[in-house]
C-alpha cells in the first residue's frame, strides 16, 4: 500500500465527487464501502441480503460485516495510493482499521474532513443522480447530466432517509473527528464551496 487517505464527512459532502477527480488526475484508487455494498445488493449476494435492510433505513451496516469487507480488500491492494470513502464510520471500525494497518507496518496518512452544513447536504442528496453505466455522479441543478444519459436516483436519497443518515452521521461517525484529531491526522476542508474550490483545498493537503 502506498498512501492511505480517509475522506470523512456526512453523506452528500462531495467525497465521491472529489474521489473521481483524484482517480482521474493522479491515479488514486477509491475504496467506497457504500459502492461495495450497493454492488452486493444488486447482485443479491449473502452480503447484499444482510446489508439491504440497514441501507434502506439509512442506518449503518454492523461493524463486523464492514470490517470483514475491508480485511478482504486490503489483502488485494499493493502499492497504490488509496482513498477510503465512507470508511471508517464508527470508532470500532477506526480501531480495527488501525490494528489491521499496524500489522502491515502501516498507518493512516491523512484524514480529510469535509465540513458542510446539514441543509446543503439535504439539497445535494435530494438532487443527486447517478449514471448506472459508469457510476458517475451528477446533480440536477449544480451539475446536470447530459440529456442523452439516463440517470437514476439512489433508493436512500429520499428526504426521510437523508435526514436519518444525517442523524446517524452526527451520533455515530462524528466522534471520529476527535479520534483522528488526537492522533494528529485530521485536516479540514470547507466543503460548502464549489467543487473546483474544494479540489484545490484537497490538492494543497496532499
Ligand atoms: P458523497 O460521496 O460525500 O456522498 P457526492 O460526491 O455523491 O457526495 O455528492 C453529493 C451530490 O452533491 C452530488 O449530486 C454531487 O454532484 C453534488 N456535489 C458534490 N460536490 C459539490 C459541491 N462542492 N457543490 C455543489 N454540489 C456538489
Ligand atoms: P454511502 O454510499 O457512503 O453513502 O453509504 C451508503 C450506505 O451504506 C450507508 O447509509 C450505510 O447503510 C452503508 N455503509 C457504507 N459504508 C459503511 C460503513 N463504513 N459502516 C457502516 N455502514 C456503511
Amino acid at each position: 500500500m502506498g498512501k492511505i487517505i480517509i475522506f470523512l464527512g456526512p453523506p452528500g459532502a462531495g467525497k465521491g465527487t472529489q474521489s473521481e477527480r483524484l482517480i482521474k488526475d493522479y491515479g488514486f484508487i477509491q475504496l467506497s464501502t457504500g459502492d461495495i455494498l450497493r454492488e452486493a445488493v444488486k447482485n443479491g449476494t449473502e452480503l447484499g441480503k444482510k446489508a439491504k435492510q440497514y441501507m434502506d433505513a439509512g442506518q449503518l451496516v454492523p461493524d463486523d460485516i464492514i470490517i470483514g469487507i475491508i480485511k478482504d480488500k486490503l489483502d488485494e491492494l499493493k502499492d497504490e495510493n488509496i482513498i477510503f470513502d465512507g470508511f471508517p464510520r464508527t470508532i470500532p471500525q477506526a480501531e480495527a482499521f488501525d490494528e489491521m494497518l499496524a500489522k502491515e507496518g502501516k498507518e493512516v496518512d491523512k484524514v480529510i474532513l469535509f465540513d458542510v452544513d446539514d441543509e446543503e447536504v439535504v439539497n445535494r442528496l435530494s438532487g443527486r443522480r447517478i449514471d448506472p453505466k459508469t457510476g458517475k455522479t451528477y446533480h440536477i441543478i449544480y451539475n446536470p447530466p447530459p440529456p442523452e444519459i439516463e440517470v437514476i436516483q439512489r433508493d436512500d436519497d429520499k428526504e426521510d432517509v437523508i435526514r436519518k443518515r444525517l442523524e446517524v452521521y452526527h451520533t455515530q461517525t462524528k466522534p471520529l473527528v476527535d479520534y483522528y484529531k488526537k492522533r494528529g491526522k485530521l485536516v479540514v476542508v470547507n466543503a460548502n464551496n464549489p467543487p473546483d474550490d474544494v479540489y484545490n483545498q484537497i490538492k494543497e493537503v496532499l
